[in-house]
């Protein structure tokens, strides 16, 4: 027998997450002629309010695609066949994006990681020292691993890669940290950073962006990977049908209009403190669930605590319990919706996403119904999470 439920489901998955009401209803909208002036004036706006949000002042491209359409524009933009990439493992999100590469003709070097550590800035540049020839053209990095829960230190990538007097492209993925967590892609010398609609910018899942580097626009011209819906060669026009090689994403650029225009009132400061309030008062109840009286067993993944991300934080369960049972029991009968394990993690751990839209009752909310879902299955852990998450918030005035 189904249950009715009612009230809202409290969405914890580390993208898609939760979309506005604002937004929502600025997407209600009839279709239009997309050529139309207006239209195309809010449409260009789009494009430059784009870049304070990453931080740049070189261009922004937009696809209507989700994080791995921004994938593979990133990479067959700027290589060619045969193109060596270091790519350091954070978690699933750096081997996918590796594979991908591989699938497109580019040799992959691996830093293997285990997913429980962030990027070594010194394995980094070690390897990149070792490569005195230049075969390595790009390091792909992953900002915030969705999949693991961990934040990689961006300027100390950058730092690796000058000390090793290297000159290959520096790509970072922020689709899990634009507006999430600080991203300075100019300051910090990233050649191509790439972010998705449904993560930090609270839209539906269906825009795929890349910004890029005056040094990434220079490869543009001599990569030879095949590219045609990518191209950003094609795509730097204001001609509305060319920029977005077709139709434009109508509705979802009402809905980024929306988001750009709460984002730019809340301001990337407040934003980002925002996270990292939230993030902490959910790591102060996990701490509980973790260490405290009955606990035994559970754990943060990620296992420095500078390292644990104001996105997404991933919990490893006690051995001998079923990560995915907490998760669909926290969803069908508790109403908090997470993100579950993703392969070698699958059944160890579950993932609390805190992108986006987020207050302080929806989080507390959504660690009650967690907290009880650990009880309802009898998984040990350490009584009064909530009541630790409250002190936190609490004491920070
Ligand atoms: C969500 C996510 C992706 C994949 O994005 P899709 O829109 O699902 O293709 C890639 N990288 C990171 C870090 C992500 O969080």
């Amino acid at each position: 027998m189904s249950r009715v439920t009612r009230g809202r489901e409290f969405l914890h998955t580390p993208g898609p997450t939760n979309i506005p009401d604002r937004i929502l209803r600025a997407m209600h909208q009839p279709a239009l002629d997309f050529t139309a002036p207006p239209f195309v004036e809010m449409t260009r706006t789009c494009f430059e309010d784009l870049k304070p949000i990453f931080q740049t002042t070189g261009p922004v491209f937009m696809y209507a695609a989700n994080g791995h359409g921004a994938w593979e524009a990133a990479l067959s933009n700027t290589l060619s066949p045969g193109d060596h990439l270091l790519v350091p493992e954070t978690g699933n999100f750096s081997m996918k994006w590796g594979m991908m590469a591989e699938s497109l003709g580019l040799v992959i070097e691996h830093l293997p990681g285990d997913w429980r550590h962030g990027i070594d800035p010194d394995a980094v540049e070690g390897h990149l020292r070792d490569d005195d020839e230049g075969r390595i053209k790009a390091v792909l990095m992953i900002h915030v691993d969705t999949a693991s829960g961990i934040v990689s230190d961006v300027p100390a990538v950058r730092r690796a890669i000058d000390n090793a007097n290297h000159g290959a492209l520096f790509m970072v993925d922020t689709i899990a940290s634009l507006a999430t967590v600080e991203f300075r892609m100019d300051e910090w010398g990233v050649d191509v950073s790439l972010a998705a609609s449904q993560k930090g910018l609270m839209c539906p899942p269906g825009i795929g962006f890349t910004a890029c580097s005056e040094k990434a626009l220079h490869a543009t011209q001599s990569a030879r990977l095949p590219r045609n819906y990518w191209d950003w060669r094609e795509r730097m026009t204001d001609a509305q049908y060319i920029r977005f090689c077709g139709t434009a994403p109508i509705h979802m650029l009402y809905g980024l209009r929306e988001a750009l225009d709460m984002l730019a009132e809340e301001g990337l400061p407040a934003i980002i403190a925002r996270h990292d309030r939230l993030a902490s008062a959910i790591r102060a109840a996990v701490e509980v669930w973790c260490d405290g009286d009955g606990g035994g067993g559970m754990a943060f993944n990620a296992l420095v605590p500078d390292e644990r991300s104001n996105s997404i934080t991933a919990i490893r369960v006690p051995p001998g319990f079923d990560a995915e049972e907490v998760r669909t029991v926290a969803r069908e009968r508790y109403q908090v919706a997470m993100g579950g394990g993703l392969e070698q993690l699958k059944g160890d751990v579950f993932r609390i996403g805190h992108m986006g839209d987020l207050n302080e009752p929806m989080v507390l909310g959504a660690l009650a119904g967690i907290e009880a879902a650990l009880q309802t299955l009898h998984v040990p852990h350490g009584r009064g999470g909530v009541a630790a998450a409250i002190d936190y918030l609490v004491a920070q005035g």
